[in-house]
């Protein structure tokens, strides 16, 4: 891991924060401008109206300001003061009400008074605002001036691609969504952790294209599939980020399939790491591997968080902030998909081309090129385990799991035996 790296992403996440993002408008095209700084990104731009499969993509809203005040002209919900006090797509509203026909519209957390949730109304035309619910206690009744100024107009829904180009053009793809406001482990942690992803996959000259998409959820990920639906054979894994930074140990959803790469590159780092983790099977319900892993696709996309999704009480409110998130908990995430990289671009399968008995390894120098390394009796052992499993049906990482042998020195004994001519992919 790179020193400082840890602060490298914090710094992004404190940065992204305080932008309103929604799933579209000139919050995510600052997000991914900001992005740009450090990862050259493709933005595209979808109209409004463009269908895609069952949906629509929506129309675009703006803010630029909203609040609620008394009579006395003092703001008591601000959209300044959080962009989590106003429900994302609320429509435009300038009025006066009294506190009962307000009620309806002001959303608490009883069980939390003193956190703000995140609230959206992207598909039905409405308007909220959500508060502490200490504060909704201490309104008097009364009249009160509701102003939202917003607008619903035809637009474009806004994605970002960066591409690391591979030795093929089978495609790995790491998405993360940005469609939330202020709320930093749900969205903007796994936004650090890709972009830095990238940057670290750049350097290594992979095997593997790299897809990275940022995103919004949900409409975002259906967008991409729909317009990439021909071009969708060359994805071969997938990896979605999210919940990537708080001090919860790592999470890992499987693919749909259940045994795919991709689960298996996630689960041997996670176990060979000694890592406290938890593997979960697929549900149809989380981020956007629900799209990747709808059956018309059943792509393997597996989905890595710390805490997953709405298993911690910050979730969805103004208390996953960048405070909750920490420097070493996403350099974690990220030396982990970093990891899980590795393994996917070196995981092959091979034939032994000398399968009559044991190739002599001593006349091809291979043991003597075994005396530096600090692992050589491992290594010695791996280059066995590589020549009596390389019957085209196991992987690396099969003879990886089933040897108990690092998965790096398995790969490198394959390597060796392949200079040596004594294996083919
Ligand atoms: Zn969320």
């Amino acid at each position: 891991m790179t020193t400082g790296v840890g602060e490298n992403l914090h710094a992004l996440v404190r940065r992204l924060y305080p932008l309103c993002r929604s799933i579209t408008g000139d919050g995510v095209r600052e997000t991914l401008r900001i992005v740009s700084e450090l990862l050259p990104l493709d933005i595209f731009e979808v109209p409004t109206g463009t269908r895609v499969f069952d949906w629509t993509v929506p129309q675009e809203w703006t803010i630029r300001d909203a609040y609620v005040a008394n009579v006395a002209g003092e703001r008591v919900i601000d959209f300044a003061e959080s962009n989590l006090h106003l429900v994302g797509y609320s429509v435009p509203v300038s009025r006066t009400m009294s506190l009962d026909e307000l009620r309806p519209h002001l959303h608490t957390l009883p069980e939390q008074p003193n956190l703000i949730p995140y609230r959206t109304t992207y598909y039905q035309r409405d308007w909220g605002f959500c508060l502490r619910h200490r504060t909704l206690e201490s309104l008097p009744d009364g009249e009160y001036w509701v102003e939202i100024d917003s607008t619903l107009t035809d637009g474009h829904l806004t994605y970002g691609e960066h591409v690391v180009p591979g030795q093929v053009a089978d495609e790995v793809i790491v998405s993360s969504h940005l469609c939330h406001p202020s709320l930093a482990n749900d969205n903007l942690a796994g936004i650090a952790v890709a972009t830095y992803l990238a940057r670290a996959l750049a350097d290594s000259d992979p095997f593997f294209t790299y897809r990275f998409l940022f995103i919004p959820g949900t409409i975002g990920s259906i967008t991409w599939l729909a317009g990439n639906f021909d071009r969708i054979e060359r994805v071969k894994h997938g990896l979605v980020l999210a919940c990537a930074g708080d001090a919860g140990p790592l999470t890992y959803k499987r693919s749909r399939r259940g045994d795919a790469g991709i689960d298996r590159a996630v689960e041997h780092v996670l176990t060979a790491s000694g890592r406290d983790h938890r593997v979960v099977d697929f549900s149809p319900y989380g981020y956007d591997e629900r799209q990747f892993c709808s059956p018309g696709f059943n792509l393997g996309v597996g989905c890595l968080t710390r805490t997953p999704y709405a298993a911690y009480p910050e979730y969805h409110t103004s208390a996953d902030n960048p405070d909750f998130v920490s420097p070493n908990a996403m350099a974690d995430t990220l030396d982990t998909c970093i990891e899980v990289m590795s393994v996917l671009d070196r995981d092959r399968r091979y034939v032994n081309l000398s399968p009559y008995c044991e190739p002599q390894l001593g006349k091809r120098g291979l043991y003597d090129s075994l005396g530096g390394r600090s692992d050589a009796k491992q290594a010695q052992l791996a280059l066995l385990w590589v020549l009596n499993f390389s019957d085209g049906g196991h992987s690396l990482l099969d003879i990886a799991k089933r040897s108990g042998l690092p998965f790096d020195t398995v790969a490198d004994a394959a390597h060796a035996l392949r200079a040596s001519d004594l294996i083919k992919e």
